[in-house]
């Protein structure tokens, strides 16, 4: 297909992350013409990446990496339970560099990967960061410093977050960010982590799998937004694991000691206590900030809300031929099947004739702390809120996963939930899962949900046994009658 009018391409993608690739690919597929522009800003510590956006480089997939590499660690002692002779299983300990090497390395062929399908497929890929001109131009900032202006009929942008950086004295000199984690050329060693979302968590509970101390500071609360108690049973794992939790505590400077080390002073907010400690890497897992600056959104008009891009249900924004997806939008679930699912139904509205949009709902998402903790569809308060507590009923039950009983693993963290409509065949309104790969339970559990799956339909199922998946077709208990959630059998 020729370019429509006078532009140079039909579609421009700004950021080359999971959802401006999937919907520059997507819209080649479907005959348009497409350029798509990538840059990575270093961070502070210098650290920059290639192409492919933050899951790839610095997000799921070295974190996934490291969160496994922490598992093997658990199972080497496990293994020596069910009879395999590990010689001196004490002096077991990693190689920091050796995994970052090893994770570098995939990660460098999926750099490499990805430059080979957008040729193959005929995207053409510009390294440049990119800023409007005017509603219809981009400008291409290139790595030599010359500047490449180009112009299409319509434009994605999809230039994801980055995280951010608290506003205290030695905040940027001396701490990092999961930007600079998963590459660090030294082992992290004591470490704290300042924020209790899912990324703050996830970077604690492989630090400490790993054998490095870490202790997470909670400024509020632990994993905001998702089920609470879910939540307070991640957060009472890790601190089980030896994870050190200091609440209603915030940072207020970082110094470097004489030695090198890095001298952390905080406060509780609630009692003004003050109090300091030392540590040899201060991680900020804080938040994360949409990349809007950089953009010259002004040139084309285009309206930001807090530091995101406000569109509505097409991804559309206020300029009606520029788009927004990914974690750049502002509301929506920042996740990378997220912005990939986005890109591409936005890519076959633009260039397909089709009119499917985007469902944001029951987008099913897994913590890995290293206990696993996935969830699809609604927390329970947040159903309580909506349809009121007599209109809810709540299903829950401790289980003992079959594989734990041998090297004696704590089962104390084992727990299903759901939750659902209290009348009729009682719809099931959100699920919640604990335990030994979460993520591969629920995302089976996820399609019933989107399928309208109702406790009736859910504890008709034959369960597979013995697995933990099967413990959602026992689910019998409901909060509401008091009875013990503990189970007393495993088999019967
Ligand atoms: C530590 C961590 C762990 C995560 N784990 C998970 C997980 O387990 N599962 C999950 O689903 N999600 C996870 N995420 C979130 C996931 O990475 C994001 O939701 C996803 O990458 C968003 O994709 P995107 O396309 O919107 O943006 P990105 O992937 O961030 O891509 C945006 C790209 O645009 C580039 N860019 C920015 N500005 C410009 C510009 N002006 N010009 C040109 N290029 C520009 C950026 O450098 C980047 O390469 C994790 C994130 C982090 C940080």
């Amino acid at each position: 297909m020729a370019p429509i009018n006078e532009y140079d391409y039909d579609l421009i993608v700004i950021g080359g992350g999971s959802g401006g690739l999937a919907c520059a690919k997507e819209a080649v597929a479907n005959g348009a013409k497409v350029a798509c522009l990538d840059f990575v800003k270093p961070t502070p510590l210098g650290t920059k990446w290639g192409i492919g956006g933050t899951c790839v480089n610095v997000g799921c997939i070295p974190k996934k990496l490291m969160h496994q590499a922490s598992l093997l660690g658990e199972s080497v002692h496990e293994a020596a339970a069910y009879g395999w002779e590990i010689p001196n299983k004490e002096a077991i300990k990693p190689d920091w560099e050796k995994l970052v090497q090893s994770v570098q390395n995939h990660i460098k062929s999926v750099n490499w990967v990805t430059r080979v399908d957008l040729r193959d497929k005929k995207v053409e890929y510009i390294n440049g960061l990119g800023f409007f001109k005017d509603p219809h131009t981009v400008v291409a900032k290139l790595k030599n410093n010359t500047e490449r202006t180009i112009t299409a009929s319509k434009i994605v942008i999809a230039v994801g977050g980055r995280p951010r950086y608290p506003d205290i004295p030695g905040a940027l000199e001396y701490g990092i960010t999961s930007d600079d984690l998963f590459s660090l050329d030294r082992a992290p060693g004591k470490t704290l982590v300042v924020g209790a979302g899912y990324i703050g968590l996830e970077c604690a509970g492989f630090l400490k799998g790993l054998g490095y101390e870490s202790t997470v500071m909670v400024r509020s609360i632990v994993l905001r937004g998702f089920d609470q108690q879910m939540a307070n049973i991640v957060a009472d794992s890790m601190v089980e694991r030896g994870i050190p939790f200091l609440h209603k505590t915030i940072p207020k400077s970082v110094e470097k000691t004489e030695d090198g080390r890095l001298l952390v002073k905080y406060v509780n907010t609630e009692t003004q206590e003050e109090g300091s400690d030392v540590y040899d890497t201060v991680l900020w897992a804080i938040g994360r900030k949409g990349l809007v600056d950089d953009l010259n959104l002004d040139a084309a008009g285009i309206q930001v809300k807090a530091d995101k891009i406000a569109v509505n249900e097409a991804e559309q924004t206020n300029v009606p031929h520029i788009y927004a997806i990914g974690d750049i939008i502002h509301g929506r679930p920042e996740l990378t099947p997220v912005a990939i699912h986005a890109g591409r139904l936005l890519a076959r509205r633009l260039f397909g004739g089709s009119k499917q949009i985007m469902d944001y709902t029951d987008v099913a998402t897994t913590v890995f702390s290293p206990l696993e903790y996935a969830c699809v569809g609604m927390a329970e308060e947040d159903a309580i809120k909506k349809y009121g507590e007599d209109n809810i009923e709540v299903f829950h039950g401790f289980y003992k996963p079959t594989e734990f009983f041998i090297p004696q693993k704590s089962v104390r963290y084992c727990y299903v939930k759901a939750v659902a409509e209290r009348s009729g065949d009682q719809k099931v309104l959100g699920l919640h899962y604990v335990g030994p790969v979460a993520g591969e339970v629920i995302q089976g559990f996820a399609a019933a949900v989107k399928s309208g799956l109702t406790m009736k339909i859910l504890l008709n199922t034959v369960g597979i046994h013995p697995t933990t998946a099967e413990e959602f077709t026992r689910l019998s208990i409901t909060k509401r009658s008091g009875m013990d959630p503990t189970p007393a059998s495993c088999c019967s």
